[in-house]
């Protein structure tokens, strides 16, 4: 969302347009027509396999129950289960015009479940046989950076390593007809998508309400972080902090809310934990800072250059700190170093300044 997603030509994508092709075969066939292999292009039809032979079913056993439920529809169901999956696997139209979007419940109910085991079950076990492991190592080499485009706190892992776990825009159990679209898988951050988005609906809150949300392959959200009405005071246990993030937008908010990103700024950048021996990393970040201008005096000292600081040279050097971070303001949290240094320009930090314009002039 802080960055576009890499779309890139690949065999992978393959898979859904053959399970499209599979669906256009079958839609008018008569009912009670048994599955037959050649419904299937070439390679689908390799993936599938034959009757099962263990106890666990294979892609084989769940594309005949999907097969055998879909003809048992009426006609006019059949049509639109085909209109839903057409529909939703247009990804960017859901996005846009997220009060349209249809989830399982808005299937016809005889083939719900079908297609839930179905499709999740091509996600898990079939996407791999089209090499999403290379989708991946091709994205990793054409990203310019490293760092996760949903929350600009974490990094993704080389290629050489690991896959990054890709994440179903539209959640793969209430869209399962677009669990293998690669328009709507994205690698995303392993904290994001286990930790943090895990299987919320972008398109609707937890209350049911719909919600806007930016699709990251088309669009990104260029929030702006201030701590405005925050609390500030030497002892890191007393201090109050308030995370403000504009613009004050549904994208926004949804984002906010799915990546919890107001939440990980807090405990992981800048609040301390009851009784814990952690330093925060906004204590770190300053004391840092802080070292740097004593050096600095020690510099200016050694050069004979030296005059004496006062809170407007202090400032100066904030100001300039603060400014360093606006250079990828969304890698390495720092869109909060940002906003934590120009928070230290407020009146709030007053005192706080001078406490440190002593001990660095001491
Ligand atoms: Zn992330």
């Amino acid at each position: 969302m802080l960055q576009k997603c890499i779309d890139l030509d690949h065999p992978v994508k393959e898979l859904q347009v053959s399970v499209q092709n599979y669906l256009n075969t079958i839609q008018n066939l008569p009912r009670g027509t048994n599955f037959d292999i050649n419904n299937c292009d070439v390679k689908f039809g390799g993936f599938i396999g034959q009757k099962r032979t263990t106890v666990k079913k294979n892609t084989r056993d769940l594309i005949e129950e999907f097969h055998i439920a879909f003809l048992d529809l009426s006609q006019p169901d059949r049509d639109r289960f085909i209109l839903i999956f057409n529909q939703t696997n247009d990804v960017q139209t859901q996005f846009a015009n997220p009060n349209t979007a249809l989830r399982l419940l808005d299937y016809p109910i005889g083939i719900r479940k079908q297609t839930k085991a179905l499709f999740l079950h091509l996600y898990k076990d079939t996407l791999g046989k089209y090499d999403i492991k290379d989708h991946y190592k091709k994205v990793f080499k054409e990203k310019k950076d490293t760092w996760c485009p949903f929350c600009g706190m974490e990094k993704f892992v080389s290629f050489k390593r690991f896959k990054q776990d890709y994440d179903h825009l539209l959640y793969k159990a209430k869209y399962p007809v677009a669990s293998v679209n690669m328009h709507n898988l994205a690698p995303m951050g392993i904290k994001c998508n286990r930790i943090h988005k895990k299987t919320d609906d972008l398109l609707m809150d937890d209350d049911g309400n719909i919600r806007s949300a930016v699709n990251p392959y088309y669009n990104i959200i260029s929030p702006i972080f201030d701590l405005k009405g925050s609390t500030m005071s030497s002892d890191p246990s007393k201090r109050v902090w308030q995370v403000n993030i504009t613009p004050n937008s549904s994208e926004v908010l949804t984002w906010d809310s799915v990546f919890d990103i107001t939440d990980r700024c807090k405990e992981e950048f800048l609040e301390k934990l009851d009784n814990s021996k952690q330093e925060t990393e906004c204590d770190k970040l300053i004391n840092e800072f802080r070292k740097d201008s004593m050096n600095r005096i020690a510099f200016e000292k050694d050069s004979k250059i030296y005059v004496q600081w006062n809170l407007d040279r202090l400032e100066g050097e904030i100001r300039l700190k603060r400014n360093s971070f606006n250079t990828n303001y969304y890698h390495e949290y720092n869109f909060i170093k940002h906003a934590l240094f120009d928070f230290l320009l407020t009146d709030e930090c007053l005192n706080y300044r001078n406490a440190v314009l002593k001990m660095i002039t001491i």
